[in-house]
């Protein structure tokens, strides 16, 4: 669910035309519902209440300040991965006792950091790296709390790039290093185990690939709180939403999802029977299903190329503003602002301006024709876009704004020329 919709054949966002934000900020432009992404940490918080829980939003899926403030306004604690983003956790007046740091290359001074702002846990990701956690934390006097992040070799059905949890991969301990690591752990005096960690992957559309990790990790678990009083279990992120047909236009019903797609409702009901036996605190880490169906990117038609094989709309956002149909293949939607109700379709390439042939929002897309000056909605842009962009090809990032009701926020100015040499200035 979210709040994008066609309203007398516009699209709007929450009470707000699209095309006036469009009028007022330009293009490429990120817009954002706060209502969706209140109402979805509101179902998830709803739904775990059988159980004492948290949950820690991955930052990385989007970092704008102005939607930490949201989350962190809502209870939501934070899945750090960098310095950067405990910065900005911080900055958005987050909590950092609710704040767990994941990566498998902390540095020194990140850990540092972490360590003097009271985090909730480090998720350790090598026996390395415990020692230095350790090492740390005895330099500053106190004891470090760290949670294992368990490989469980499980595969999660997604895109290869996308995939953590199988044993190719660089995350985790070793399933048959773990014991042997509880151990050491144990007689370390700057650390001690306070819970065990899994994410196996991102953008996962079924229920079974956590249930087997799960099941896989509960022995470990068990042992983590009966012999070392390990007091939480964290189970990731990773669950997937609807990209294809996240609106449908010309319909009754065409802002509900239509594509089956896991609901949270079907994921904590199926974890609950194996999780809430443990009696432990159960930790989550959306960041995908919270945001990504909460934002889209307006990118303004800026010439229609007729090549030798194909039709090419020729727009003005790029992968350096959103990447991961390059980086992931990945499908988003793609519909004008203005809605056609008896369009005349066309089979076309959506491509971006870059110097690359993976610079491409879609491939032989069936669209109602555009020309040049129109306004294309690319879908499901919350998760993973803006926190992706990049200035390649010298290009300004985008400027977002999120939308509350009537109320529009400019939650990230355009960027300028001056902007971008900013910090490469002084040329003598
Ligand atoms: C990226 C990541 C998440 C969030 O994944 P989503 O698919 O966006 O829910 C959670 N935990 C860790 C450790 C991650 O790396």
């Amino acid at each position: 669910m979210h709040h994008f919709y066609y309203r007398d054949s516009e699209l709007y966002v929450e009470d707000v035309p699209v095309l006036s934000l469009v009028k007022e900020y330009g293009t490429p432009l990120y817009i954002y519902s706060a209502q969706t992404i209140i109402d979805h940490y509101t179902r998830f918080e709803t739904l775990l209440e059988p159980l004492d829980h948290l949950i820690c939003y991955a930052v990385k899926a989007n970092s704008n300040l102005w939607i930490l403030k949201l989350l962190a306004n809502q209870g939501s604690g934070f899945d750090l991965v960098s310095g950067g983003e405990l910065y900005r956790v911080l900055r958005a007046g987050g909590d950092p006792k609710k704040c767990t740091f994941a990566g498998v290359g902390k540095t020194r001074s990140e850990i540092e950091e972490a360590l003097r702002v009271g985090i909730y846990s480090f998720i350790v990701e090598s026996e390395e790296e415990l020692l230095t956690i350790d090492a740390i934390a005895k330099k500053l006097s106190i004891q470090a709390p760290v949670a294992f992040r368990i490989n469980p070799d499980v595969q999660a059905a997604t895109h290869a790039k996308i995939t953590t949890g199988s044993e190719v991969n660089k995350f985790g301990i070793a399933f048959s290093q773990v014991s042997e690591l509880f151990d050491k752990c144990s007689k370390l005096d700057g650390v001690f185990l306070k819970g065990i960690q899994i994410h196996i992957g991102s953008q996962i559309q079924q229920v079974e690939p956590f249930l087997q990790a799960i099941q896989k990790v509960l022995p470990l678990v068990e042992k983590a709180r009966q012999k070392y009083g390990a007091e939480f279990l964290d189970i990731g992120g990773g669950i997937g939403i609807v990209y294809e047909q996240a609106i449908e236009s010309g319909r009754e019903d065409w802002w509900k999802e239509r594509k089956e797609s896991l609901t949270l409702a079907q994921y904590v009901e199926s974890i609950l029977p194996l999780v809430k036996p443990l009696g432990m605190r159960l930790l989550v880490e959306p960041g995908r299903v919270l945001v990504g169906n909460a934002g889209i990117l307006v990118s303004q038609v800026l010439y229609v190329k007729k090549g030798g094989a194909k039709k090419f709309i020729i727009v003005d956002a790029a992968m350096n503003d959103l990447v991961r149909p390059a980086f992931y293949d990945a499908y988003h939607q793609i519909i004008p602002l203005r809605e056609q109700l008896d369009p005349r379709m066309e089979v076309v390439d959506v491509v971006g301006p870059v110097c690359e042939s993976s610079d491409c929002f879609a491939i032989d897309r069936l669209l109602p024709k555009v020309q040049a000056g129109e306004y294309l909605a690319i879908f499901s842009t919350g998760a993973y876009g803006f926190s992706m962009a990049s200035n390649y090809n010298s290009r300004l990032k985008p400027a977002e704004v999120m939308v509350s009701g009537k109320t529009v926020k400019l939650i990230r100015k355009r960027e300028s020329y001056q902007d971008l040499v900013a910090l490469e200035e002084e040329l003598t």
